[in-house]
């Protein structure tokens, strides 16, 4: 399973180490035949999962996830039969063929003794603490998938996460039909808005923003067009707590919880807007999953995927885009959620469009980074060119609508890739300014500017004023020109009352303490 996925994470490789532990310490006590038998149906049970882990990894080169089990609940019985056979091959038989025959003998090996010698007493014991581990881990933090390796935690996991996630979209859908709201379109022109979520975008890596290598052409390219906001950060550096925010009422002042919270998805919705969820992430997420699920249409392509993540580029969102747009509904919004620069770097774009390959141009927080370190940079650089690729061909399209059309992109937060310390990735510990600092970009074609001149020439004059992201669901009613009642102008960045609030992180100032 090692040689044939692009990534594992830690958790997978310390539980299967921890199992090792556990059936090794524990058949020194289990001298009873029932026990035995006991220990080796839990062994076979192992195995059956473990045939399943290798096959998975073989075809698709991937860990099971709960978005695989998600992929193929979707696929009715036959087409998973047809599934199976259309992945059989020479090498998958093999390796199960091999697999078997050395769990075969290993099971037939094993020794039910007492423990003599003391390393045997200290193995047993192991055994035992490993037991009372796994049992905290499962009861007390739920994390069956850290316990249960590969394919049987995911399946626990899944069964649950599916129910918990199916109590949540429930919620969203009630909560839309009965909460009273307003909400209007100011015209009944054909407008068309897209609304694109980056992932993990620092804007510091931005050459639109000011840095100094090639990042993002196209965004250059069509720089007489965008309007771009250069002081926004996100209220989190993390992706779920930070699209709470982003996406529905909640901010950080108004204590509203999200369950009730109308989303900017419910808003357009309610407006008349047609509206689509066309997202690279995960199905089963929270609190993008019950957001989608409003949506008219809802297409994530992780499904085209058989829930595997690797190789699964933005890139392959575009045709799904292109449909929507032409789509004949006059009034359109589309979300599109981005895979972004998330995690494994080098596994969001085709290596072909590789494009860092020294170190010219890297501001890293030491001035000579290791090879490693700059590898991480040029793999990070390299994913923020190819979401700036994306985003050049979905304004390309968006061009050739007729009407009104606009496109906002913002990432859900940002990324510390060796800028301020040692340390990659993004997360609520030591959050840095540059796992909040985001891009924020806007662009209009002529109708809109012409049709909304005036909200057009507010958004010019507020371009560089200081924005926190949960204020983003104000931002974006205010620009698709809804009219509602959950609109606040003080919290609107296209209206003349907008007004800048303290903007806390973490418990942090940015302003004062971090910027
Ligand atoms: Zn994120």
């Amino acid at each position: 399973m090692y040689a044939y996925s692009d990534f594992i994470r830690s958790s997978e490789l310390n539980s299967r180490l921890g199992w090792v532990l556990l059936i090794g310490g524990v058949a020194y006590l289990f001298r009873h035949t029932v026990l035995q038998k006991l220990l080796l149906g839990v062994l076979f049970l192992f195995v059956l999962s473990g045939s399943l882990d290798i096959l998975y990894a073989v075809t698709f080169g991937g860990v099971f996830t709960s978005a695989s089990f998600e992929a193929m609940a979707l696929t009715d019985s036959k087409e998973s039969l047809e599934f199976l056979f259309a992945y059989a091959s020479l090498e998958n038989i093999a390796l199960l063929g091999l697999y078997w025959i050395i769990a075969y003998y290993s099971l037939k090996g094993i020794l039910f003794k007492a423990p003599e010698r003391r390393r045997e007493k200290v193995f047993a014991a192991l055994g035992v603490v490993m037991i009372l581990v796994s049992i905290q881990q499962i009861h007390q933090r739920g994390r069956t998938f850290d316990v249960l390796p590969g394919f049987s935690g995911v399946a626990i996991d899944y069964s649950s996460g599916r129910e918990s996630i199916e109590v949540d979209i429930n919620a969203r859908q009630q909560l839309y039909q009965t909460k009273e709201f307003s909400a209007v379109m100011r015209s009944s022109t054909p407008q068309t808005y897209v609304v694109v979520i980056g992932e993990s975008v620092n804007r510091n890596h931005v050459q639109l923003y000011g840095y100094s290598r090639e990042t993002s052409p196209n965004l250059m390219r069509l720089k007489s067009e965008l309007i771009a906001f250069d002081d926004a950060v996100s209220p989190f550096a993390q992706t779920h707590p930070s699209l709470n925010l982003a996406l529905t009422e909640v901010d950080t002042q108004n204590n509203l919880s999200v369950q009730n919270a109308i989303s900017l998805l419910g808003g357009v919705k309610k407006a008349g807007f047609k509206t689509w969820w066309i997202s690279n992430q995960q199905p089963l997420r929270r609190p993008t999953s019950a957001i989608a699920s409003l949506a008219d249409v809802e297409h994530f392509i992780s499904h085209d995927f058989h829930g595997v993540m690797t190789h699964r580029y933005d890139g392959y969102l575009l045709p799904v885009i292109q449909k929507a747009l032409e789509d004949n509904a006059p009034h359109k919004v589309i979300f599109v959620h981005l895979m972004g620069s998330h995690l494994q770097y080098r596994n969001r774009y085709p290596a072909e469009e590789a494009f860092f390959t020294d170190q010219k141009g890297v501001q890293a927080y030491r001035p000579d980074p290791s090879q490693t370190e700059l590898e991480w940079i040029n793999t990070y650089d390299d994913s923020v060119r190819y979401t700036d690729g994306v985003l050049g061909q979905i304004l390309t399209s968006l061009r050739q609508v007729e009407g009104v059309a606009a496109l906002s992109f913002f990432a859900d937060h940002g990324e510390e890739v060796f800028d301020s310390k040692d340390f990659k990735g993004h997360g609520p510990d030591g959050a840095t300014r540059h796992t909040v600092e985001i891009p924020f970009v806007f662009w209009r074609n002529r109708a809109y500017q012409t049709e909304f001149n005036e909200t057009d020439q507010r958004l010019k004059a507020n371009q560089h004023q200081p924005v926190l992201l949960d204020d983003y669901f104000h931002f974006g009613l205010c620009f698709m020109q809804v009219e509602s009642s959950l609109l606040r102008p003080e919290r609107t960045l296209c209206s003349e009352e907008y007004q800048p609030k303290p903007r806390i992180i973490y418990g942090k100032d940015y302003d004062k303490e971090m910027r």
